[in-house]
């Protein structure tokens, strides 16, 4: 671990801000990854410049540049041209731009295009000389990183560039051999080019090795974990139990078939007196939580305490409210505990004492449900739900908590059989291949932004039938972008988040849209955790008729009397993250709606929405997506939501995945316990990661 204030031009101020990005030493900077690149290409001529796009143009000066005020703001004004045509180019707040250019001059100006009035202007570009462009920028890709407050791309990208020009190289951890085997390029070769690609062959190499590293060493701690857990006799046999089978008939709704038979796989791995290590997945909506919880019933009924992780306060205290009304209504002398990081410290200690006491028998929470003061009490089975966010580490001390429980794990991503075999390859899988009958399908559409209107008045008419809806926004408030007086701060600006819906001016708005007797409310996730459950119980219990919020209730939110999904900048989601938002309604018997406001011009963004109006199928819709990308597009939006990787992605890069599963597979049986001394580096390198908090499981 080396200091981060070890590095040049890094100060206390800086390490602190960097440290919001969970960047704490060198070797965290160092693997904190450009989120894309800014590319120089080659100037264009002016009349190919496309509005809504990120140009490069060079012409000459036609005239003096001119100031202008505008509501306060300074405003630069400077026209270009070429033999083909005229652009404008319009600065604000930047003053000083006027005198560092020259009539008659020929520059380089690389910046957003808008079209206003027919004509095209480009906004707050950045000002090159035409020769120093050419020399020292075309061609070269820059990196782009993932922002937060007091840390800007500029500084970042000058502090890994310090950190790479300091840090001693390390000798790699991958032997020499499976290196050229795969073709991988060296371990510090990439790291520097992953941040600083001399052009996009170099990069595409950086990358493919470091998406190697993920997808191997991931293989490595699942196997490493679950190894010989299958020979296991298990210390928590559960007998069948004639109390299920009244438990289900009790139930409101019929199981359906595929519930059924998931049910029966379960069962019988509990009962079988070897270790469960089973899958289940479903799409959204397919029913999995009433599955796990006849698992942890029957767990329950064998006199074994059972444990329910889901990804967030909001879905652990939803699972919790379920489980209570349905133990409540079947009478079985079974009781359940909410355990959650926002507890007080009083009723934290009251649900410890209540688990340690065998006092509740299945306990639902969020990952403090690792807390290592809680005691349980034969700790049967483990249930988690969307089960990728949880570190392997976390994951292991529960184990160690209840003494190898069963596993069952939960997942709505709609991941390829071929890959989920790779992914999961030592888990059992049951699938939810359909969703309980009576549903309608829900009814999709892609729109654009003059439809809103259309959109609140249909909403409004839902509401006035009694249901409710959701609005999505990207954002939680107006970024307010500051402009540094330097040509980088120009450049920070260009991928402007300005424009992007905030669900609080659009909650604020919309009070404006909707009569007074319509309750809007907010969510997102900067809220207090109680702050937050109070807003969902409200909107579970029908008290706010429009929920305006950011992505949080992206993950198994139930409410089944929503019957309305609408999505601004829809164009800003992954089609995985949109299918499950959309996942939030058509959950109850009326029919429901999901509209997507597309405020992107592009080509690909409406045929990738189009994928989705046309399909509510998950499988179908990654697929298709999946076609839709070339290989060498790397760096679309992130696909596989919940299994998350660093760099990698499940489907952009299953070839990858493939060599690292080939490669795990092969090391493993040479060597299965890393004890070869060539393979020490490795060891340590998968000790390194399983320990950390970045690693996925
Ligand atoms: P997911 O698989 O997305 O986690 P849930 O378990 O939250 O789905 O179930 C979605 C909704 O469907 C819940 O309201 C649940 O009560 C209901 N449900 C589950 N199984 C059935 C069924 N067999 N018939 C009707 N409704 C069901
Ligand atoms: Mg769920």
């Amino acid at each position: 671990m080396t200091e981060l204030t070890s590095v040049k031009g890094i100060g206390q101020k800086t390490a602190e801000a960097l440290s919001r990005l969970g960047i704490s030493d060198m070797e965290d900077l160092l693997g904190f990854y450009p989120r894309d690149y800014e590319t120089f290409s080659a100037p264009k001529q002016l009349w190919q410049l496309e509005a809504g796009k990120l140009e490069t143009a060079q012409g000459v000066l036609v005239k003096d540049a001119s100031m202008n005020y505008f509501n306060g703001m300074r405003i630069v004004n400077a026209y270009l041209s070429d033999m083909t045509g005229r652009l404008q180019l319009s600065w604000y707040n930047l003053p000083y731009i006027k005198n560092s250019l020259h009539t008659g001059v020929s520059y380089v100006f690389r910046g957003r295009v808008y079209e206003k009035n027919g004509r095209k202007i480009m906004y707050q570009p950045r000002v090159y000389a035409a020769e120093e462009y050419a020399g020292k920028y075309e061609g070269r890709l820059l990196p782009v990183y993932p922002l937060t407050k007091g840390v800007s791309s500029t500084l970042l990208r000058k502090a890994v560039f310090e950190a790479l020009r300091t840090k001693p190289l390390r000798k790699d951890y991958l032997p020499e051999e499976l290196r050229t085997r795969q073709g991988l390029a060296e371990l510090n070769f990439a790291m520097e080019k992953i941040h600083f690609p001399e052009n996009r062959e170099t990069l595409l190499l950086a990358r493919a090795r470091l998406c190697f590293d993920e997808f191997f060493f991931f293989l490595l701690s699942a196997a490493r974990l679950r190894k010989g857990r299958e020979a296991l006799v298990s210390a928590y046999r559960c007998r069948p139990d004639v109390r299920i089978l009244s438990f289900i008939a009790d139930l409101p709704f019929e199981l359906t078939a595929a519930q059924q038979k998931a049910w029966r796989e379960i069962s019988a791995d509990l009962s079988s007196g070897k270790v469960m290590n089973r899958l289940l997945e479903g799409d959204v909506g397919s029913g999995k939580t009433i599955v796990a919880l006849l698992a942890m019933l029957l767990a329950a009924l064998n006199g074994y305490q059972s444990v329910l992780m889901a990804p967030t306060e909001v879905l652990a205290s939803q699972h919790y409210e379920t489980v209570n009304a349905l133990l409540n209504r079947s009478g079985l002398p079974l009781s359940a505990v909410l355990v959650t990081g926002s507890m007080t410290a009083s009723q934290r200690r009251s649900a410890y004492a209540r688990i340690e006491a065998h006092e509740a028998d299945l306990i639902i929470g969020t990952h403090a449900v690792f807390q290592e003061k809680l005691v349980y009490d034969r700790l049967g089975l483990v249930v988690t739900d969307e089960q990728h966010r949880f570190g392997v580490a976390q994951r292991e001390l529960l184990s160690q908590k209840g003494g190898e429980p069963h596993v069952l794990v939960m997942s709505a991503t709609p991941i390829p059989r071929t890959l989920a075999i790779i992914l999961y390859g030592e888990l059992d899988i049951s699938v939810l291949d359909r969703r309980p009958s009576g549903r309608q399908e829900i009814k999709n559409c892609v729109v654009g932004p003059s439809y809103r209107k259309t959109a609140y008045k249909f909403i409004l008419d839902e509401v006035k039938k009694g249901r409710q809806a959701y609005i999505i926004c990207p954002m939680i408030e107006k970024e307010t972008q500051k402009d540094e007086a330097s040509a980088d701060g120009v450049y920070e600006s260009l991928g402007n988040t300005a424009e992007l819906e905030n669900v609080k001016d659009y909650a604020k708005k919309l009070t404006s849209v909707f009569p007074p007797e319509i309750t809007v409310s907010v969510l997102h996730g900067r809220m207090k955790a109680q702050k937050k459950e109070a807003v969902m119980t409200a909107f579970k219990e029908g008290r706010i008729q429009v929920l305006v919020s950011t992505t949080v209730v992206e993950v198994g939110v139930d409410v089944p009397n929503a019957t309305v999904m609408m999505i601004e900048n829809a164009e800003r989601f992954g089609l995985a993250q949109l299918h499950q938002l959309r996942g939030r309604v058509g959950r109850g018997a009326h029919q429901s709606y999901c509209i997507m406001l597309n405020t992107s011009e592009g080509e690909t963004a409406k045929k990738r929405l189009d994928i989705l109006a046309a399909s509510n199928d998950g499988f179908y819709i990654a697929g298709e997506d999946l076609k839709l990308r070339g290989p060498g597009d790397i760096f679309g939006i992130r696909q596989s939501g919940d299994l998350s990787f660093g760099l990698a992605d499940i489907y952009n890069d299953a070839a990858i995945l493939k060599k690292a599963k080939m490669e795990a597979d092969r090391l493993l049986s040479s060597d299965p316990e890393l004890l070869m001394e060539e393979h020490r580096a490795l060891s340590e390198e998968l000790g390194r990661r399983m320990s950390s908090a970045q690693s996925i499981l």
